[in-house]
């Protein structure tokens, strides 16, 4: 296994990795830092995104920069504002101890005054969407005759966002000489003409099962009646309520519904596509990545440059056109060595895809139960215990209440006392559960294991606190669960 320093990087990177926290170098970094380091040639790499791309090619370039040359050295070409935004932080961080290495990010939807003064100020590396980096270099405002390195990243995705134009302009206006980096998540003929027309006998570099979903997701599928969709989404949502993830869908009105569906269920979910003004998307990202928002409803195109760590869960509402898009999807989640958990919601006339999926993936897709309502109720109830039990007590504050609340509470026991506590938040889903169909009971063949039962589950609320802590597992009837629930 080869180290960061084995690769050709020099200490002061070196050091700024190391307190970002990066250990090892990923496949494609091990792959792509010590050709960009070495060698003159172009290359085109077949990298996903979360495989550590960014930093494979920004690495050497930041290496390689004259910082005493106040002018444009590299562009990065981004197909959204957002991973433009992503991969110029990133650079500024590793560019940490090179004090002479500045980035600007420009695109679309920003004022362009405010980018224009930022390339007066000379950075050496500018990261920029295709229109406005061809807005300026018309402009004469971003000068690219000079410039060393070209990267396109996610040109797939720039050609699918329709900037075929403009990446033509743009790769005519610079210099034959500079170095072209092209990295995409698929091959198609349209990259490989960009390849022939603006590259010199470009390296292929592929990482080994690039083409694979990462080994750090677990792959699910659910059946559901077309009808029952939503609200098979909804008891996985309910059953992992720590979730944090996106939910795909294919349109942009799919993603409306099922936002609006969500958010009048009281869920915190949002919708993101591409109709939605850059502002409102830049601040419904912002919100997400704080956490702020636990489920983002988007479309894939939105979704492109949606850079968080650590999203438990991509729900896949509908399988996507193809398996690369499924490759995309799944990788939002699982990255930088985390472990999780990509759903796909089929109906029954869609589950032989799965089969095709897992061959095209080389991974398994454990099927899922819809979790029922009981068991739903039974995972929330103990949350909120484990909720209350969790819970600081501020004694000061709650000290001058006491006497109060205890005269308000002296004609109840204990029990009731809890029960009462508990059923506060818990009647919200007693409530919609109670008498809830078993989803997976209509879709599974006759005599195959179906629960025909109804749940009413009213009673068992009542029943006292007879009830213990069950763990559900996998296969079981709750569905998978999330490590802590
Ligand atoms: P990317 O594919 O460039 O979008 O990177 C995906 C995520 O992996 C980002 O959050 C990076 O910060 C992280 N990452 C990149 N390289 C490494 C590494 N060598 N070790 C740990 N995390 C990394």
């Amino acid at each position: 296994m080869s180290t960061f320093k084995d690769l050709g990087l020099n200490p002061m990177i070196l050091q700024a990795l190391a307190e970002i926290g990066f250990e090892q170098p990923t496949p494609i970094q091990s792959k792509v830092i010590p050709h960009l380091i070495n060698s003159d040639n172009d290359i085109v790499a077949l990298a996903q995104t979360g495989t550590g791309k960014t930093a494979a090619f920004a690495l050497p370039i930041i290496q390689q920069i004259d910082e005493n040359e106040k002018h444009v050295q590299a562009v990065i070409l981004s197909p959204t504002r957002e991973l433009a935004i992503q991969i110029a932080k990133d650079i500024s961080k590793y560019c940490k101890y090179l004090k002479g290495v500045s980035v600007t990010a420009v695109f679309g939807g920003e004022r362009i005054d405010i980018q224009l003064r930022a390339l007066k100020r000379g950075p050496q590396i500018v990261v920029g969407t295709p229109g406005r980096v061809n807005d300026l270099i018309r402009r004469k405002a971003l000068k690219v005759d000079n410039i060393k390195w070209l990267v396109l990243d996610e040109a797939d995705e720039m050609l699918n966002m329709g900037f075929k134009e403009e990446l033509d302009a743009i790769l005519v206006t610079m210099p034959p000489e500079k170095q072209v980096y092209l990295f995409s998540a698929t091959m198609n003929s349209q990259i490989r003409r960009i390849a022939s027309n603006y590259m010199t006998k470009p390296d292929d570099i592929k990482v080994e099962g690039a083409d694979k979903a990462t080994d750090n997701v677990q792959h699910f599928f659910y059946v559901v009646h077309e009808k029952d969709r939503y609200q098979a989404l909804r008891r996985i949502a309910d059953m992992n309520s720590d979730i944090h993830g996106i939910i795909f869908c294919r349109t942009r009105r799919e993603t409306e519904q099922v936002a609006a569906q969500l958010i009048s269920d009281k869920y915190s979910a949002e919708a993101l596509h591409g109709e939605i003004t850059q502002d409102k998307r830049t601040q419904a990202m912002n919100r997400f990545r704080q956490k702020k928002t636990q489920l983002l409803v988007a479309t894939d195109v939105a979704a492109r440059g949606i850079d968080v760590d650590k999203l438990s869960h991509v729900i896949n509402y509908n399988l996507p056109e193809s398996t690369e898009a499924y490759v995309h999807r799944s990788g939002r989640t699982g990255r930088a060595h985390n472990q999780g958990i990509s759903i796909v919601l089929v109906n029954m006339r869609e589950t032989y895809r799965i089969k095709h999926l897992e061959k095209k993936i080389g991974k398994t897709f454990e099927r899922g139960k819809i979790p029922r309502g009981e068991d739903i109720c039974e995972a929330q109830l103990f949350r909120l215990i484990d909720k209350i039990c969790g819970t600081q007590v501020n004694e000061e504050q709650i000290s001058k209440y006491t006497e109060l609340i205890e005269k308000k509470f002296e004609d109840m026991d204990r029990e009731q006392l809890i029960k009462k506590f508990v059923s506060v938040e818990f009647n919200r889903f007693l409530e919609h559960y109670q008498g809830a169909e078993d989803l997976n009971s209509n879709v599974n063949k006759p005599g195959g294991g179906g629960h025909q039962r109804r749940t009413n589950y009213r009673g068992r609320s009542s029943g006292g606190g007879g009830h213990h802590r069950r763990r559900h597992s996998g296969g079981g009837s709750g569905g998978h669960y999330r490590k802590r629930h």
